[in-house]
């Protein structure tokens, strides 16, 4: 690994429709671009739900850890997983959510950008904060903007808003990058403060 190749790490980053709806967008973009982060490409859109089906075509271990979220909250707050899903299932429950999370993707205008910088992926990872609003640090997007949590989200067989979505790891992000944009809708550029900072 070189150097450049660690400056150039990139993320893909969806606002998804909530954070829109909420007029967050500078908000949180701007947190990005004061951490050094830099822009390479950007859209808005409305997914359609075969489009937000795509960016969550998971692996099965992907779905069965949503589920296994999900009975991690149900337990923390001793409700009963069966009585409200039918289920206690991990990999039945993931898939409900999953079904619950096309619905949210594509229920309005989302903006999707490719951030690049040193350790964009794990830097905007920590940025963001944990998967449920309601248990992510203050500090965190999900943890200063919004406080939603998974055990009501599930009672109302919705998704978790959470305001952001950003590439888990290096293949998580090439497919995802290849997914939104083509490689001519991504640019190069230097930054002012690129000397300074390194
Ligand atoms: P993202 O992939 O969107 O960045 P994440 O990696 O933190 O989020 P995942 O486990 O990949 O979390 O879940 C994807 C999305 O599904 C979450 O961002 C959230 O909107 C929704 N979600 C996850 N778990 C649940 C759940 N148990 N109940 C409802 N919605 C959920
Ligand atoms: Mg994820």
């Amino acid at each position: 690994m070189d150097a450049k190749s660690i400056k150039q790490e990139r993320s893909l980053v969806l606002l998804k429709p909530d954070a829109v709806a909420r007029g967050l967008v500078g908000a949180i973009i701007g947190r990005f671009e004061r951490a050094g982060l830099k822009i390479v490409a950007m859209k808005i859109i409305h997914p359609t739900p075969e489009k937000a089906a795509g960016h969550y075509s998971g692996p099965d271990e992907w779905i069965r850890g949503m589920g296994k979220k999900t009975l991690d909250s149900f337990e923390q707050f001793g409700m009963d997983v069966n009585e409200v899903l039918g289920t206690e299932d991990p990999f039945e429950i993931g898939s409900m959510v999953l079904s619950w999370l096309v619905d949210y993707v594509s229920s309005g205008p989302v903006v999707a950008m490719v951030l690049e910088g040193v350790h964009a992926i794990t830097a905007v990872r920590r940025m963001i904060g944990f998967t449920i609003p309601s248990r992510a640090e203050p500090g965190t997007i999900r943890g200063d903007y919004t406080i939603d949590s998974n055990t009501i989200s599930s009672l109302e067989k919705r998704s978790t808003k959470n305001l952001v979505h950003a590439s888990g790891n290096v293949e998580e992000a090439a497919q995802e990058i290849a997914y939104w944009f083509s490689p001519d809708e991504i640019v190069s550029y230097k930054r002012t403060d690129e000397d300074v900072m390194f």
